[in-house]
């Protein structure tokens, strides 16, 4: 059994989070952390093994930095923050993926792989109104994949969930590669494949669902 802690366990995404973790046959979830449960990270941490942290761009890397010291492994699906400062963490394991849905990883391949075809391209990521960071950690990390340089549109509307098109135009022709979470259960594969696997890392941090895949 993989005991789990979940930081941000109050939120939309933490609290589908511990549903997941509750409903997988290999894991225990032992922890709940959140200011809005009244507790903190440090107090779920002794009996946990992975920590899972969807919380805010200004919390995730204090909480990633108190795991590890602890020598419990995070999983760290909060965005905002730069995952540079990750490195250099010691003590257990970090991963960390700016989208954990696979057909975000598939958009995001296809996107580098037409760049290399195609004279230009823009994004346009469009997210629910409550979303903190813009532009989005996927389309940030498209962008890198894509060579750097490709201009980012951010929309913020009630009714959406995470969605993200990548435009690309070349003479006489465009081609949109489109991606579209419209439940946040589709990223809950994509997090208990890194839970299971955050243990086994041979390096640290890993960044990118596509590294475990
Ligand atoms: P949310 O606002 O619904 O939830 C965040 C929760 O974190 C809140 O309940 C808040 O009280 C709690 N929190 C704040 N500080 C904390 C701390 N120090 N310790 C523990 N909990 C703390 O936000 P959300 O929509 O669930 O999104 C959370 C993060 O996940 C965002 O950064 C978002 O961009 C990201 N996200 C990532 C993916 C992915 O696939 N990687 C998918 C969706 C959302």
């Amino acid at each position: 059994m993989i005991a789990v802690a979940v930081a941000g366990a109050a939120g939309r995404m933490g609290e589908t989070v511990c549903r997941a973790v509750t409903a997988a046959q290999d894991m225990e979830l032992v922890g709940r952390a959140d200011p809005r449960l009244s507790t903190a990270v440090a107090d779920v941490l002794e009996e946990a093994d992975v920590l899972v942290d969807f919380t805010t761009p200004t919390t995730a890397l204090a909480n990633a930095r108190l795991a590890v010291a602890a020598g419990v492994h995070v999983v760290i699906g909060t965005t905002g923050f730069d995952l540079s400062e990750l490195e250099g963490l010691s003590g257990a394991n970090v991963f960390a993926a700016p989208n954990f849905a696979i057909g975000a990883v598939l958009m995001m391949k296809f996107a580098a792989e037409a760049a290399r075809h195609m004279a230009a391209a823009e994004i346009v990521e469009l997210h629910h109104d409550r979303k903190l960071d813009r532009p989005s950690g996927t389309a940030a990390r498209t962008a890198e994949l894509m060579g750097g340089g490709v201009p980012i549109h951010s929309v913020r509307l009630p009714g959406l969930v995470a969605h993200q098109e990548v435009i690309l135009g070349d003479v006489g022709q465009t081609l949109t590669i489109r991606h579209d979470s419209t439940d946040r259960e589709s990223f809950m594969p994509g997090v208990l494949l890194a839970i299971r696997r955050v243990g086994e890392l041979e390096r640290t941090p890993v960044i990118g669902l596509e590294q475990l895949l």
